[in-house]
Order: C-alpha cells, then structure tokens, then sequence
C-alpha cells in the first residue's frame, strides 16, 4: 500500500448544468478551474445515462445504456491527472421510478436534468493515472517521490 499526503484545497459547490453530459460538465470544470487533485460528490436527476461496469474476465468495459429519468442518489469519485489533464473518476448510483437503484461506472452519455455538485480540492498530491498491468485498468502510479509507503 503506498499513499500521498494532502490538503486541503478550496471547496467549490455549484450546480451543473441543464441537458449537458454529466462527465464532461465535471471535467471541463476540473480543467478551467486548474483542480489536479480533489474529492467529488454529485446529488441531482438524469434523463438518461450510461453506466458501465468492469468485466474483470474480459478486462474491458460493459456499457449500460438508461433511457429514463433516474435520480442520482449518489455520485462519488475523485480527480487526478491521466496524459497530465484532471481525469474525473465517478461512480454512480441511480434510483429509478419504484426506487430500484442500478449503479456503476460514469460513462459520457448521461445528461442532467439537474445535479449539485461539491468539489474539495487536495493540494499536494500528483496521482498521475497510467496503465496498471495487473487489473488492465488505468490506475494511479506511484512514482519515486511518493512518500509514506506501507
Ligand atoms: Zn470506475
């Protein structure tokens, strides 16, 4: 187990917008505002989404594709650096109409009806995301200046 140490940065709360996709609303607003680092948690509706999940067989991923209004019950992740650009890495748990929840990956391809996000920014830490042969995920590497091994 290894980690890095951070702290805390600024706390950005704010809506995301009407019909826009989900991931790309977060990232695009990860990179205008410099965030290399954070926690995400998003509250809020879809109209439709696109979950997926990791095929650890296989080693690829499943797409889901939702053409309903499902609430975001909950939505958390993290960011951090892939190709050095903020990624946004969140999953998602939607409630549909009788409160069954289906939940996954966050893939593009789901659009708001209305979503709160928060964002706390953690300085310190470059968790840079790069291909992780074990899992074929792209996971964070520890590169040599990563203190506090375990
Ligand atoms: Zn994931």
């Amino acid at each position: 187990m290894w980690y890095q140490k951070g702290e805390k940065g600024r706390t950005l709360i704010g809506r995301v917008p009407f019909k826009r996709d989900l991931l790309e609303s977060v990232q695009e607003f990860a990179a205008k505002q410099k965030i290399k680092c954070a926690r995400v948690e998003i509250i809020g509706a879809v109209e439709k989404a696109v979950i997926s999940y990791y095929n650890q067989d296989k080693r690829v991923y499943e797409d889901r594709e939702f053409n309903e209004h499902l609430e975001i019950v909950s939505c958390l992740g993290n960011l951090s650096l892939r190709d050095s650009k903020p990624a946004v890495h969140l999953h998602i748990t939607l409630g549909d109409s009788e409160g069954q929840l289906k939940g996954g990956h966050l893939q593009k391809g789901t659009i708001v009806f209305a979503g709160e996000f928060v964002i706390e920014e953690i300085l310190g830490p470059e968790l840079h995301r790069g291909h992780d042969p074990d899992t074929d995920l792209p996971l964070w590497q520890k590169n040599k200046s990563t203190p506090g091994r375990l």
